[in-house]
């Protein structure tokens, strides 16, 4: 057990509540988090790091160099809210109409400034830390962003760690996974054009819904037909609309997936199949299509020595008991994964307790794991720039 960075840390738990209460109450959508980013950053400039805001849009690159040492870590945090309300009876609930932290990321950069502020205060490390706090999680768009940015050129690490809060697991407990360790995410839609007509008269239409119908059915083969039983993949249809009106042939009809991948050729096997199901279907009804394809999605690849380092650090900050390694991967995803294709490093999961899930509009934050989180980003600091 690491006593001085754990007692140093608890010392900042009412100050990080405060903290996270404010952020939770003012919540702000994937890429306009400015109030958000503004409060962050002026924290951090206060306990003297070198401070770049407007990364990627809003994101914040926050250094501190410390001694002679030339190592560099890199240490993300998210901070989006999501599109649900809150449907909780907090003293610090959200202000924001269906606006609300309910993915924990208030938390994720509360934690980041708790650890932030230990560190500037002791300053018992020698070399340079990076603080990323990234917006736009929730959307995939914000790792990217700041990646095409000039993240990792302007403010080169060595490493970069990420964590997120999990409802579930145990309370205070890491999780720690080599490799995959989360999905990509494909989110698709695909738009069918036919021809619209009275519906006692179907031969002068052409029907998207008869044509969307057959696809959705041939497009449930791809998992089942093509994919090894070993492997994991998922495509769901989420929602099909079309049409309004039992005697009604509509012109169109809209289909969105949900396409979920932990293998990058397995993924593009699955993408070229749906492009050619598609085609194949929408060409044989007689139907025009157009395939949205999104945001590309990707992998979450945890590098294996940093992992096995960063479970190894747990366990001696707090203890063997509160550190699960390996443990199990998940088929959600997360924009962190970018950095990890350009970064070694390790993304890991911080047990919330038994609460309701990310994104349910009864989803609460556990205060509790604020100085856990504060102290797990304070030890690989202390422990990777000694
Ligand atoms: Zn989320
Ligand atoms: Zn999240």
């Amino acid at each position: 057990m690491n006593w001085t960075i754990l007692n140093g840390v608890n010392k900042l738990h009412d100050e990080m509540k405060e903290w996270m209460g404010h952020l939770h109450q003012c919540p702000e959508l994937a890429l306009m988090e400015t109030k958000t980013a503004n409060f962050i950053a002026e924290k951090l400039k206060s306990w003297g790091y070198d401070v770049v805001e407007g990364i990627g849009k809003t994101g914040i690159v926050a250094s501190m160099t410390v001694g002679k040492g030339n190592k560099t870590i890199g240490l993300r945090a998210d901070f989006d809210a999501l599109p649900i309300q809150e449907v909780n009876d907090l003293p610090y609930k959200s202000k924001i109409e269906g606006v609300s932290h309910l993915c924990g990321h208030d938390g994720h950069s509360t934690m980041l400034l708790g650890a932030a502020k230990y560190l500037a205060e002791t300053k018992n490390f020698n070399g340079t830390v990076r603080l990323i706090f990234q917006p736009g999680e929730e959307t995939m768009e914000g790792s990217p962003a700041m990646i095409a940015d000039g993240l990792f050129e302007r403010f080169p690490v060595d490493a970069v760690y990420g964590m997120h809060n999990m409802p579930g697991l145990p309370f205070g407990k890491f999780h720690f996974c080599e490799n995959e360790m989360m999905a990509a995410v494909d989110n698709w839609e695909i738009e069918l054009t036919g021809k619209g007509s009275h519906g006692s008269m179907p031969e002068l239409s052409i029907d998207p819904v008869v044509c969307g119908s057959s696809l959705v059915m041939a497009l449930q083969t791809i998992v089942s037909r093509n994919v090894s039983p070993w492997q994991n993949s998922v495509v769901s249809v989420g929602a099909f609309i079309a049409g309004n009106a039992g005697n009604v042939v509509p012109q169109t009809a809209l289909l969105r997936l949900s396409i979920r991948n932990m293998e990058p050729k397995l993924r593009e096997m699955v993408l070229n199949k749906i492009r050619s199901i598609t085609k194949s279907q929408a060409e044989a009804f007689g139907c025009k299509y157009e395939i949205r394809e999104g945001i590309p999605g990707a992998v979450l690849l945890n590098t294996p020595e940093n992992t096995q380092w960063a479970a190894s650090v747990a366990r001696n900050t707090f203890g063997d008991d509160q550190v699960v390694y390996p443990a199990h991967p998940y088929m959600g995803s997360e924009d962190f994964a970018f950095m990890l294709q350009k970064k070694n490093g390790t993304y890991c999961m911080l047990g919330n307790g038994d609460s309701f899930m990310v994104h349910h509009p009864q989803y609460v934050f556990n205060q509790d794991i604020l100085p856990i989180g504060a102290a797990y980003w304070a030890a690989l600091t202390e422990e990777y720039l000694k």
